[in-house]
């Protein structure tokens, strides 16, 4: 256990009325003993919400009425004292708290430090510590879902039933060739090695797959607006942001807030980027060529291709269209209440089947259909992230794409009929890589393991 006691504010993500601040440690139930008034804390029992106030010890002022939560060492998120301090005065009375709490005694807790004692004291795993790291930065509500999902352990549940699956088959196997029974006793083995890899395999498929969706709820669409000056970029992106309540989200576990402005269009959060040259693109391929522009265009997920309903399409248009092909694009074409110039025709041949919408942002037209449309290019309706166990960190991509990459060496061994205790170096591999997933690593070798639960080699 860390010896000294740490807090935060830890504001829920988009509730701007409630507060809480919470502390962690050895003296969390002194600290704030010292600045409340009402019942005794340091005798009150475990898991209890006492009502009081918090005075500051000096001048007696009266800072906040609060609800304060009691949780003693061990059944807490971190495994040590918790407290929770719920206010009711908004932002400026929870700050004062946290002022007087630091004034006696406890230690600001760094971004995540509340997380990496639960993981230090064994309360969660690593996939899950990830996963509340994910919750901090949720960005959506969505994202928070997924993030909340993840920390249940489905992820993990799932990672360590196909450990189990593989550590099984092995085990099989092992007992196989030590004791056969039958003559076929290599061939049999093979053929359960082949049926459960491929199991394996499909199941981690499965997992990368909806690993991107989960990487972009969780950050959001890189989204880029791009069109010839005056089109009405500035204007779209002012829409997107009115129309879509933009997400501020507080970071809890830091006093300065971290605030970032995303638009969450139908459940997709968009990352509207804006970086200059991509938002103001008036004339980056003019500019950096069409290589490097679409290079730069490349990294975002989405563009918005704004063109004017009032112009002919020009040189500068066609660029951009070469610019983006390939890409992911969304077509709108603007200032539809003006007399028409555009060949839309040639416009959509240009477009190669890409959605496009038409509106008029000053008359405020045809956006409905503009955010479906954007929903539409990423997600088939509505997601639902109820349905899914979603895989959202690049680190636990990385590690099941090296399990499968693995695992299809194992498989590559066993078509080519290779001794079974060359497959199994792979897939011992395999298994490691999705113990590093959950954080379970080589200090425990599959063997030790097979010995533990098999009581193999006796
Ligand atoms: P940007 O240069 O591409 O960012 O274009 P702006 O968003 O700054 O818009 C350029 C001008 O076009 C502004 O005066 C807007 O008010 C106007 N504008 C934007 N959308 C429309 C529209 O749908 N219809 C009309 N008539 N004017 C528009
Ligand atoms: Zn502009």
């Amino acid at each position: 256990m860390e010896a000294d006691t740490i807090t935060a504010i830890s504001t829920p993500i988009g509730e701007g009325a409630i507060a809480i601040v919470r502390l962690s440690g050895k003296e969390a139930i002194q600290i704030t003993a010292k600045v409340f008034k009402g019942k005794d804390l340091l005798n009150v029992d475990s898991h209890t919400i006492n009502y009081g106030k918090i005075i500051n010890p000096e001048t007696k002022e009266l800072v906040d009425e609060v609800m304060v939560s009691i949780m003693h060492a061990p059944k807490t998120f971190t495994r040590e004292d918790v407290v929770e301090i719920n206010c009711h005065g908004g932002m400026v009375a929870v700050n004062r708290i946290l002022d007087l709490l630091l004034s006696n005694g406890a230690r600001l807790a760094e971004p995540g430090e509340f997380t990496k004692r639960a993981f230090l004291n064994g309360r969660i795993d690593l996939s899950q510590a990830e996963a509340v790291m994910d919750l901090i930065r949720a960005k959506t509500d969505k994202a928070m879902n997924v993030a909340l999902k993840q920390m249940d352990g489905r992820l993990s549940g799932l990672i360590q039933r196909l450990r189990q699956d593989l550590l099984e088959t092995v085990a099989h196997v092992e007992v196989n060739i030590d004791y056969p029974e039958y003559d076929d006793v290599e061939e049999m083995s093979h053929e359960m090695m082949r049926t459960k890899t491929k199991e394996v395999h499909a199941e981690i498929e499965k997992l990368l797959e909806v690993a991107k969706q989960g990487k972009i709820l969780r950050e959001g669409l890189g989204t880029a607006i791009i069109g010839r000056p005056n089109v009405g970029k500035s204007s779209l992106m002012n829409t997107l942001v009115q129309e879509n309540k933009a997400i501020v989200t507080e970071v809890p576990g830091t006093t300065r807030d971290i605030i970032e402005e995303y638009v969450n269009v139908r459940g997709v959060p968009l990352r509207l980027i804006d970086t200059a040259g991509i938002r103001e693109t008036e004339d980056i391929v003019e500019r950096i060529g069409v290589e490097r522009s679409r290079q730069v265009l490349k990294e975002s997920d989405l563009i918005l291709f704004v063109l004017n309903y009032n112009e002919e399409l020009s040189e500068e248009d066609i660029r951009l269209f070469e610019a983006v092909k390939g890409l992911e694009y969304i077509v709108i074409v603007n200032k539809t209440d003006l007399e028409k110039k555009l060949d839309l025709e040639q416009v959509k041949e240009l477009a190669h089947g890409k959605l496009l919408v038409t509106t008029s942002l000053l008359q405020e037209e045809g956006i409905n259909e503009l955010e479906k449309a954007i929903a539409n290019t990423f997600f088939s309706g509505e997601i639902d992230a109820g349905d899914m166990t979603y895989v959202s960190n690049v680190r636990h991509i990385q590690l099941l794409n090296k399990a499968k990459k693995a695992l299809e060496d194992a498989m590559e061994g066993i078509e080519l009929g290779m001794p079974l205790d060359i497959v199994q170096i792979d897939v011992t591999r395999t298994w490691e890589f999705l113990g590093e997933i959950i954080g379970d690593t080589a200090s425990d070798s599959l063997i030790d393991q097979l010995f533990s639960q098999f009581c193999l080699g006796k």
